[in-house]
């Protein structure tokens, strides 16, 4: 069942719809991509790449990504995609901890990815995309796709490693299968005229969102931006039928925020998760692009696949607990059980917060060399996530930050997305984190990060009172540090760990 065969059926039925558009022009057909993906892999196979043998793509969004993810595959290879913005020591990390054995670069990263392959010190061949070889390695004789069995590695995805080093995450053929089916279960129906922005990294939630096209005959689109711009993206909405894409939050607070937001009857989807959205964003998006919002929750271990709050969920204004509804990440999706249980992975009632267990086949097989890291993340057949959560009567689920996040002050725990929810609603805040300084009585306490919308200033007394009116006295942030920004890793998340750094700094200096 090699995940490829998702494109070489699709060929085969509408050879001539466009799979993949570069902005506003088809770049390739269903026929010529299925075609370069098999050349591609037949040019592998005489170079001396075997099956099983991880390739990476280091590459800014671009439609070749599309021809090289494609021939990897069907060269019975495993795909080892790679955040186009990591540092050139963390890319050397991932190529020698996955033991690559080549690696796609774009031109404007071969540079840095030549100097990490020094670093590694072992023999990872590169090619870059679009220059003179590798249109030789596309049209070389195509080769018939390599059968896989389902639980064969397809796609090596490194974590972002908030938590620690990056590990990678295995999945296997039937993982991403099922994640793709699901799509259409819980997420939305591709129509045939679909097409699909890639508006984040490829190499992560976007990458995996344009496998449902596939099977749909749909199209996508790549910017020629490669990156996030969003007058590009409401120009390529305007230029395309029926469009959806995957965005992190704060891609979709920045699509929000843009001056003007053109004609947006095309845009069908936008899939939004990654890290929270709050309740205000959410409300501004719903206001300025209508019933076009469905959140997700997963890990790179159960890839986009643990919870959904679906488009009904976030238009049902009258339900009385609406707001309550926005806050949560949702379900269980169809193809996975969700459970919160205790430190002893026994189930916690509904209302009483736990970490989050999932199971299903489309969580992965387990890191990649890391056997003991693996069993200990999936005793007793449950991926443990990291994640704190807690379910409702109804099944819907509150994240409550990372187990590591959780501030816990004079016995009391404090989730600090509770507070964030709250100063966000503050119309000076632009972005916010709530983090735990080491207190000798208290254990920890309570403080705030914010970063004011430009052109505004913040008065620290106004945030107080609006904790006071909203939120228990003993949550309520016994500080507030006024920064410009909030530091972010590649992936646009809140790096907690920085600022934790920075409080100390202040405790020592
Ligand atoms: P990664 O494996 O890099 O995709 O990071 C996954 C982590 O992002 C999860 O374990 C959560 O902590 C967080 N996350 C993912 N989706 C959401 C969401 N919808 N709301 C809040 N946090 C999320």
């Amino acid at each position: 069942m090699n995940l490829n065969n998702l494109l070489t059926r699709a060929a085969r039925s509408f050879p001539d719809r466009v799979a993949v558009a570069h902005g506003a022009a088809s770049y390739c057909t269903y026929g010529e991509l299925a075609h370069r993906a098999a050349g591609l892999a037949g040019s592998m196979q005489r170079l001396g790449l075997a099956i099983d043998d991880r390739i990476g793509l280091f590459m800014t969004n671009c439609p070749q990504y599309l021809e090289v993810f494609h021939g990897v595959l069907h060269a019975g290879m495993a795909t080892l995609p790679i955040n186009s913005k990591l540092h050139e020591k963390e890319l050397a990390y991932i190529l020698d901890d996955a033991d690559a054995h080549a690696v796609f670069v774009t031109p404007d990263l071969a540079e840095k990815a030549a100097a990490a392959i020094d670093e590694v010190g072992s023999a990872v061949r590169m090619f870059v995309v679009g220059e003179g070889e590798y249109s030789d390695l596309l049209s070389g004789e195509p080769v018939p796709i390599v059968h896989r069995a389902p639980d064969d590695l397809a796609w090596l995805f490194y974590t972002s490693g908030t938590t620690g080093q990056p590990k990678g995450a295995m999945l296997s053929h039937r993982n991403l299968w099922d994640g793709t089916l699901n799509y259409f279960v819980d997420i939305d129906r591709v129509p045939a005229n679909g097409s699909a922005i890639h508006a984040a990294p490829m190499s992560h939630g976007s990458g995996f969102y344009g496998l449902p096209h596939l099977p749909a005959g749909a199209k996508q689109v790549v910017p020629e931006s490669g990156g996030f711009d969003p007058a590009e993206i409401y120009a390529l909405i305007e230029a395309h039928s029926e469009v959806s894409m995957f965005a992190a939050p704060t891609m979709v607070k920045r699509l929000v925020e843009h001056d003007s937001c053109g004609d947006t009857s095309n845009l069908r989807t936008i899939t939004y998760g990654g890290g929270p959205m709050y309740v205000a964003d959410c409300k501004r998006a719903l206001e300025r692009l209508g019933p076009k919002l469905v959140q997700i929750y997963g890990q790179g271990e159960s890839p986009m696949t643990i919870t959904v709050l679906p488009r009904e969920d976030h238009m049902a204004t009258d339900h009385p607990r609406y707001e309550q509804r926005l806050a949560s990440v949702g379900y269980a999706q169809s193809v996975v059980e969700v459970r919160v249980a205790d430190a002893d992975d026994n189930d916690v009632p509904a209302g009483e917060v736990g970490e989050i267990l999932v199971r299903g086949d489309v969580v992965m097989k387990g890191y990649w060399d890391r056997p003991e890291v693996s069993a200990e993340a999936l005793r007793g057949g449950w991926l443990h996530t990291g994640d704190m959560g807690a379910f409702d009567e109804d099944g819907y689920l509150t994240l409550k930050d990372r187990s590591k996040d959780l501030i816990i002050s004079g016995g009391s725990n404090i989730y600090p997305r509770e507070i964030e929810e709250v100063l966000l609603r503050h119309p000076a805040v632009s972005e916010c984190a709530v983090v735990g300084r080491p207190h000798e009585e208290w254990g920890e306490e309570v403080i705030a990060f914010v970063a004011p919308v430009e052109g505004e200033t913040i008065d620290t007394a106004e945030l107080d009172k609006l904790c006071l009116d909203n939120i228990a006295r003993f949550k309520r942030p016994k500080d507030y540090r006024i920064t410009p920004a909030l530091p972010k890793n590649n992936y646009g998340k809140i790096v907690k760990r920085e600022l934790r750094i920075w409080l100390e700094s202040e405790d020592h200096g």
